[in-house]
């Protein structure tokens, strides 16, 4: 093998990593962009945990008082399942399909509105 090709070779791999490190950048960013999505996720999350923990040992609490004798089923009897979801609307977060569980921001959410209106009515 000459000299030159191997120049060469050497020109093109050095190209070629800097290419490469052109790459690693673009992903370590990505890669910055979804942990700090992934992070106000899991804080959403947890908060929502506690929030509906919250909720749930409320319920339990008062269908303690309330029964004791009642099979253990899961569901709830309609209508609390919309106080929950009342509540929660009432504590700041979205109710609808669209955005359940992030915050509202204090701002009304006209399809978290339409799904309480639409349960109370019936
Ligand atoms: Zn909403």
């Amino acid at each position: 093998m000459k000299k030159s090709q191997i120049f060469d070779q050497v020109m093109d791999m050095k190209k070629q990593i800097g290419e490469l490190y052109e790459q690693l950048g673009e992903l370590q960013g990505n890669l910055g962009d979804l942990l700090e999505e992934n992070n106000r996720l899991k804080v959403e999350n947890h908060h929502l945990r506690n929030h509906l923990q919250l909720v749930q040992d409320e319920e339990d609490a008062s269908e303690d008082q309330a029964q004791t004798n009642q099979s253990p089923k899961k569901g709830n009897p309609p209508g609390e399942g919309y106080d929950n979801l009342a509540r929660i609307y009432e504590e700041g977060f979205h109710i609808c399909n669209l955005q359940f569980g992030s915050p509202r921001r204090d701002e009304d959410c006209i399809f978290c509105l339409e799904l309480l209106t639409k349960k109370n009515g019936s």
